[in-house]
């Protein structure tokens, strides 16, 4: 007869352990970056050419003499897409915090990725610890 059904387990075990550290550390690194981030905000700044009220203005007729550039923020409120002006000192904050935010989305798409990659070897694990000898954690 042989033993090796135990051996086995445990083995099996500590791969699956070491695969779970393997996926904990890129979620540790995810972590880091979620902590650095700062302030967020929504939508995104665009600089635009603007046509003007004055129907005899040269800016009707040749994309050339619009006026501008304007910057201008975009965002969604209640579905709708709405764009305010931004002063040119206030523009780089804006930038900066819009940059976060898709950070953060990046983030987010990046942490659902791995814990999709993740699931199988967190399941085995767990399941592992259910039926596991007693003392296994
Ligand atoms: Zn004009």
């Amino acid at each position: 007869m042989r033993k090796s059904s135990g051996n086995s387990t445990v083995s099996q075990k500590s791969r699956l352990q070491n695969r779970m550290e393997a996926f904990k550390h890129q979620q540790r690194s995810l972590k880091e970056e979620l902590w650095c981030l700062g302030f967020l905000m929504s939508g995104s700044v665009s600089k635009r050419m603007i046509t003007c009220g004055n129907s005899s203005c040269a800016c009707r007729k040749d994309p050339a003499a619009r006026h501008g550039p304007y910057i201008y923020w975009t965002t969604k409120r209640k579905g709708k897409t709405v764009a305010r002006l931004i002063k040119n000192e206030e523009a780089q904050l804006y930038m900066e915090w819009v940059q976060n935010r898709k950070k953060l989305d990046q983030i987010i798409r990046k942490w659902t990725r791995l814990s999709e990659r993740t699931f199988k070897t967190a399941l085995q694990l767990r399941l592992m610890m259910k039926k596991g000898p007693k003392g296994s954690p």
